[in-house]
């Protein structure tokens, strides 16, 4: 084969032009949109394919979803050595399926499967299988606006035996979920979140920055308290000084007030202990598009006949300096934003027993709102923008 893993080793890449495919034989009803969550629904098929280090990479397959069989001493179950993406498809006024900067999750999925030692492959073939399931169960696509097929690639080390080391071998699955909103409260999504500062997520020279699948499962016990006490989501800190990280699946943003009447947009820095989120990414792309007068995000045109000034900034910020905005009523907005939720406005932070002022909104704050209506306009191809929504 071409690609990674000339050099390394003469096994297999994966390799797309050898997919074979199995339809299923009785296809499953497709549920109508707004019965529609977030991932309890798969479709039709999968993709799976094995590597084998003496062989490498086998021909990837379609066929119907079902259970995979797992030695019960493989890596994933032993270790957790399992990573994964999530990104999501939509199809566009011209009927065409789309995806929302895919090249970026698959550079990621990469990142992630090389920081848990798991066997390399070319991500150009594994954007290649999905695309091949996505026209094999283009069906499931959800044609209404807020809604989209999202992808899940994972990659799980299946070496067989306890010895703590490396798997050498691993299973790429790649299945589809029609999805709705992501949280109860819908088209205009509003969450609360509870800083918590005993359990910690993601610290330097950890594994923050990559999406494994064990930065989640340790978050489950402290989700279960959080909530237990009215709140949504964990908003997960680091460090002695309380630097605000991330929220639940989401990047956290917040927009405070400067005093030469501009906005400071700001959201941590990739320091290692942060998931670097596509729709972060992009957020902070048209934001820099927007003060750089290249694009006018919707609703910011004017105010005071003057453009709205977001001045982005990737930046630590503290609980300390969020309590202090807050008293002084500069907190403008709070939102997080992910592919799962795309953006939503965080209507309540929790923290030390108190809830902080925060302005409320009808649904989603301006500068929220602003986002997630040109990002939608983007994903669902009513606006091209760059390469983002690709074909
Ligand atoms: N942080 C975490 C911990 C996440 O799991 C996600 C979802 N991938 C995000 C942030 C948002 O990233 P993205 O915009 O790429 O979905």
């Amino acid at each position: 084969g071409n690609g990674i893993l000339e050099g390394i080793s003469r096994v297999a890449d994966l390799d797309a032009s050898k997919l074979t495919i199995t339809l299923s034989k009785t296809l499953k009803p497709i549920p109508k949109d707004e019965t529609l969550l977030f991932g309890n629904i798969m479709s039709d098929h999968m993709v799976v394919a094995e590597f084998d280090p003496e062989i490498g990479w086998s021909s990837p397959e379609i066929k119907p979803l079902g259970p995979l069989s797992l030695d019960p001493t493989s890596s994933c179950l032993q270790y957790g050595t399992s990573v994964f993406e999530g990104m999501k498809a939509y199809i566009g006024p011209d009927g065409e399926p789309r995806l929302f900067r895919p090249d970026m999750n698959m550079a990621r999925l990469a990142r992630s499967a090389e920081r848990m030692a798991l066997p390399p492959f070319s991500t150009d073939q594994v954007l290649a299988l999905i695309k091949q399931l996505i026209i094999v169960d283009r069906r499931w696509i959800p044609l209404s606006s807020g809604y989209s097929l999202y992808v899940r690639p994972v990659v799980m080390g299946t070496r067989t035996g306890l010895s703590v080391v490396a798997s050498d071998r691993a299973t790429l699955c790649i299945m589809l979920s029609p999805a709705g909103p992501y949280f109860r409260s819908g088209a205009k999504p509003t969450v609360s979140v509870l800083a918590v500062s005993e359990t910690i997520r993601a610290w330097p020279g950890g594994t923050g920055e990559h999406k494994v699948g064990l930065n989640y499962s340790p978050g489950f016990l402290p989700l279960r308290v959080v909530q237990k006490q009215g709140y949504d989501l964990v908003l997960w800190l680091w460090g002695d000084d309380m630097k605000v990280t991330e929220a639940g699946a989401m990047n956290v943003f917040v927009v405070v007030a400067r005093d030469d009447g501009g906005l400071d947009l700001l959201t941590p820095p990739l320091d290692g202990t942060i998931l670097p989120g596509v729709t972060r990414d992009s957020i902070l792309a048209l934001a820099k598009a927007h003060t750089a007068g290249e694009t006018t995000l919707p609703g910011l045109e004017t105010q005071d006949s003057q453009r709205v000034r977001l001045h982005a900034q990737e930046r630590a910020f503290t609980m300390a300096e969020m309590v202090q905005w807050s008293t002084e009523g500069k907190i403008l907005e709070a939102f997080g934003a992910g592919t799962a939720v795309v953006i939503a406005s965080i209507g309540k932070i929790g923290w030390k027993g108190k809830d902080l002022d925060l302005p409320v909104h009808e649904g989603l704050g301006p500068i929220a709102n602003a986002f997630r209506t040109r990002i939608l306009d983007i994903q669902e191809g009513r606006e091209v923008w760059k390469n983002w929504s690709l074909l």
